[in-house]
């Protein structure tokens, strides 16, 4: 096998770099009930810092990039770090993770600095309840204007993530999905995890069937083939439908053995599980005057202890960081 892979043999070809733990929004299922210590500025990683491990990564078969955070367009001048990884030989995909408040801002300047599509977190399509669960600092038409002009800067396909919790929000399900008929939104419905110490809102996953049986009144889903960018969500579509809906399931259907991915935290781990606290220091090295070929070196080490599968139903969560830091 060329490229990279780890020790059981999944080609590792993507690369989450998160970049800042800062983020406008408190999302119920992101943000832990005890609060969050920041990660002080002088620890987050430069962007020429993130430049040279995703350089390292890359030589070593890495080829897709997806930035995220906290909210990185909180973080002053991303359209910069977009071109530095822009201009990296080998990078085939940069993409972003955002939460779209901030978008209709800086759209058109990222998709001309290099970024391919973007992934925009909305989680209901009611005002009232968007201030509820993100905290109410922005409001609903941020995002749907950041969708727009998504779209009109050509970052497509716009893919929507939608955390789905129990009594919460899980009634706007088939609002979510019917917006797919008319429209060419890509839905994906997200099972909430227990990640860095948040008490998912009293929320239990609500399995695949029973949200397709829920979709029923809409017509028939078929399953779509998966398209380049498209993971580990399921794809169906509504006959005749502009867009998708897509479900994601880490926790009662994992895909770790299908899992191609590592993540970059904000200050400088590299992580090889989303859903497991082990981390490789990358910051220290780079502040130390590490090598390219020792960088190469870490990182493939740190591929090398990717574990075959995350621990949840054995009821093993990840405690010590919150997901704003490791960027979901
Ligand atoms: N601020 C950006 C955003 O809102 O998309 C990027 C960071 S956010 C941590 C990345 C993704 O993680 C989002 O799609 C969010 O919905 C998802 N996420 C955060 N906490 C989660 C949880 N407990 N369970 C499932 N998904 C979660």
């Amino acid at each position: 096998m060329t490229g990279l892979s780890d020790s059981f043999q999944r080609p590792i070809n993507y690369l989450r770099i998160s970049v800042t733990d800062r983020c406008n929004l408190r999302c119920v299922y992101c943000m832990p009930d005890r609060g969050i210590t920041m990660i002080s500025h002088h620890d987050v990683l430069t962007y020429e810092e993130i430049a040279t491990v995703a350089h390292a990564a890359v030589e070593l078969g890495i080829n897709k990039l997806r930035l995220t955070g906290g909210e990185p367009l909180v973080r002053l001048g991303l359209t910069d770090l977009v071109r530095m990884l822009v201009g990296i030989k080998g990078v085939d995909d940069i993409s972003l993770t955002t939460n779209g408040t901030l978008l209709s801002r800086y759209a058109a300047g990222l998709q001309g600095a290099g970024l391919k599509r973007v992934n925009i977190s909305l989680d209901t399509l009611r005002e009232d309840r968007f201030r509820r669960i993100t905290g109410g600092a922005a409001e609903l038409g941020d995002v749907l204007a950041g969708i727009e002009a998504a779209r009109s800067a050509g970052l497509e396909p716009v893919k929507l993530n939608m955390v789905v919790m129990s009594g919460i929000n899980d009634d706007e399900v088939v609002d979510f999905a019917a917006k797919t008929i008319d429209e060419e939104w890509h839905v994906r419905f997200i099972e909430i995890m227990p990640v860095g110490g948040i008490s998912p809102p009293q929320s239990h996953p609500i399995p695949i069937a029973e949200m397709r049986k829920r979709l029923e009144p809409l017509g028939e889903l078929q399953p779509c083939p998966p398209d380049a960018g498209s993971g580990p969500a399921k794809y169906f579509r509504f006959p005749n439908a502009k867009g998708t809906v897509g479900f994601i399931t880490p926790v009662s259907e994992h895909f770790c053995l299908r899992c191609n991915r590592m993540r970059l935290t904000a200050d400088g781990k590299l992580r090889p599980c989303l859903l497991a606290d082990d981390e490789i220091d990358l910051r220290g090295p780079l502040r130390g005057g590490v090598s390219l070929a020792e960088l190469k070196e870490l990182i493939a080490a740190a591929v090398a202890a990717k574990p075959l599968r995350h621990g949840l139903m054995e009821g093993h969560s990840p405690h010590d960081r919150p997901m704003s830091q490791v960027g979901g």
